[in-house]
């Protein structure tokens, strides 16, 4: 069985679990940094493995029109292609296919399109897309799937949730000839806001039998509570006995609510996207380090926090790097933000395990809440 679930908390639906994979074991809850292009942009792998990331995610489409699949496949596979020796879960490109691309038309074998890099005509499938995901040496593989925008019409959700299903029996089928190496196959749940529709995906892919199900179409522009409602009226149909996975999100606070409804694996752009504005997570809130206040602040980003950065750097330091537009401002943050993002889910590990994963969501939620001088969006995250 390559998933273990080791406890449940009684107060939520949050479960302490293991999930087996070709280059190992991680432990969830998990979050997973985004490595959209064979990079988690600013660090190098020694450094994730420092902050304690267990997988990262890669992109197929990025991957598959940059470099191309035939310079991955050369320097045998994306581990050894970027040097990450631990395991990789691939987006399907559908997403990418969806939001970046020009000139697309769906049709029911695939997607054409042409490149967002050079105009290239490029098609995708669900075939191809699994023959991609394989090629790269992916771990855990994403079913193809269209990603509906918000908001949406109930028509085209349900056509496009009906094609969706389609192309996962073709993802399931491709995968299910058990081919040597072949990574785990996620379904992906969709039906954009409408609770009929998350239900009749998630029913419809548990019948197909993946490894793992991930819910889709969240963080596309919704407000949080459509998001917390679009899980609600998912995870209840999806098998207890395998993994699931929420799909780009979220704020700190919105992955320990997630968590609390059954979640165990995450992914977000935020950490090392806001890194590069100067925004550091921290257990209450942001932090802006452009701002005038921290000119002469010799106070590490956090304080007792344990990462690199702040063990050796001050956020008078840090603003100045910023604002001299230093690279080495980008990427303290960065590794202080990975490590913020990381250490919450070994400190939600470590509250399952204890029973007292309520007072630890009760307590973070409402510190964090009590300070972050606005909520921050969590609109469509297309490209890092
Ligand atoms: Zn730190």
């Amino acid at each position: 069985m390559h998933f273990e679930v080791l406890c449940t908390d009684i107060f939520s639906r949050a479960r302490r679990a293991r999930l087996k994979t070709a280059h190992g074991v991680i432990e969830t809850p998990v979050f997973m940094p985004v490595g959209t292009q064979a990079t988690v942009k600013a660090t190098t792998p020694s450094e994730l493995l420092e902050v304690g990331a267990q997988i990262i995610l890669g992109n197929t489409y990025h991957l598959y029109l940059r470099p191309g699949l035939e310079v991955i496949q050369n320097a045998g596979g994306l581990h050894k292609f970027m040097g990450w020796d631990r395991p990789i879960l691939t987006d399907s490109g559908g997403f990418q296919v969806f939001s970046l691309s020009k000139l697309r038309r769906i049709t029911e074998e695939g997607v054409h399109f042409n490149s967002h890099i050079d105009g290239a005509p490029c098609f995708l499938s669900p075939e191809v897309s699994m023959q991609a995901q394989q090629a790269l040496g992916s771990d855990i593989a994403m079913a193809f799937d269209e990603c509906p925008p918000y908001p949406c019409e109930y028509e085209y959700a349900a056509n496009s949730l009906d094609r969706t299903l389609r192309w996962a029996h073709r993802c399931r089928a491709w995968a299910g000839k058990r081919r040597q190496g072949a990574p785990l196959a996620f379904g992906i749940v969709q039906g954009g806001i409408y609770q009929d529709l998350r239900e009749k995906s998630a029913r419809a892919l548990v019948d197909l039998d993946f490894d793992g199900y991930a819910i889709g179409g969240v963080s596309v522009g919704e407000p949080e509570a459509e998001m917390m409602r679009a899980i609600d009226n998912s995870e209840p149909f999806l098998p207890p006995h395998k993994p699931r996975y929420a799909m780009g999100l979220g704020t700190p606070p919105q992955l320990v609510e997630m968590v609390a409804r059954g979640v165990d694996m995450f992914d977000c752009v935020l950490p090392t996207r806001l890194a590069r504005n100067g925004t550091a997570f921290t257990a209450t809130g942001t932090v802006n380090l452009k701002n005038a206040t921290y000119r002469t602040d010799l106070r590490p980003i956090e304080e007792n926090c344990s990462c690199s950065t702040c063990r050796a750097f001050t956020r008078s330091y840090i603003r100045h790097l910023i604002k001299a537009e230093e690279i080495l401002g980008l990427r303290l943050i960065t590794i202080h933000n990975l490590h913020f993002y990381l250490n919450l889910m070994t400190q939600i590990r470590s509250a399952l395990e204890a029973g007292t994963f309520a007072q630890f969501r009760e307590h973070f939620v409402a510190n964090y809440a009590k300070y972050e001088p606005q909520v921050l969006g969590h609109e469509a995250e297309l490209e890092e």
